[in-house]
């Protein structure tokens, strides 16, 4: 960009991760509304946070609020709000953290696009539950919105989901029950010397 020069700010991602005591990561929970992300992920959060890591979720919802809250569900705004979330998130990694989104993000081209920013610390995290289970759960009673209309442009309703094609980590919900899958992830954390 034109007289905008990059200032590095001294101190490095390392240095953070070291007095963290953790390697900084971006788990990134993909899948249908209700199949669990956001109950998974803080579920997670409590075990790690309870182990002395340092970790923060950006939530689908909570954004929406705040730093999105101008954006609405038409393919270029959920496009752009993955965009905004793979920036602040990468913010999150340097700054040390393990950093949990929990998004539908519908569109494997914008989740690739955080990939390939964030590079080799993105674990892509598919919150696999099958439709019907989804939506007999509907946790805020959603797809009921959906099939009645008053939602338009609603995931797996009346708007696609692409599922990944290669995720680090697939959870089963609609198998798995929450303490398993977030057995799974931390096994995962362990394995890979990210805690
Ligand atoms: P999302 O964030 O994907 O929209 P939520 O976590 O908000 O989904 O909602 C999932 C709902 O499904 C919650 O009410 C949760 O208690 C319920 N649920 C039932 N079984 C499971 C499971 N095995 N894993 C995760 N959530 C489950």
């Amino acid at each position: 960009m034109k007289n905008i020069i990059w200032h590095d700010t001294g101190i490095s991602r390392e240095q953070r991760e070291k007095l963290n005591n953790q390697k900084s990561v971006l788990l990134w929970f993909t899948g249908l509304s209700g199949s669990g992300k956001s109950t998974i992920a803080t579920a997670l959060q409590k075990k790690l946070i309870e182990e002395g890591k340092l970790t923060y979720i950006l939530d689908g919802d909570n954004i929406r609020h705040g730093l999105n809250s101008d954006l609405g569900f038409s393919e270029e705004h959920r496009t752009e709000n993955i965009r905004r979330i793979g920036e602040v998130s990468k913010l999150f990694v340097d700054a040390g953290l393990i950093t949990i989104t929990s998004f539908i993000s519908p569109y494997k081209r914008d989740r690739d696009k955080v990939r390939s920013l964030v590079g080799k610390d993105f674990i892509e995290i598919f919150v696999k539950c099958n439709l019907k289970e989804c939506e007999k759960r509907d946790p805020k009673g959603l797809y009921k919105k959906a099939r009645s209309g008053e939602i338009k442009d609603f995931t797996g309703v009346s708007h696609p989901y692409e599922e990944p094609d290669n995720p680090e980590i697939v959870i089963e919900t609609d198998k798995m029950n929450v303490k398993g899958s977030v057995k799974l992830i931390y096994n995962y954390l362990k394995e890979k010397k990210v805690i």
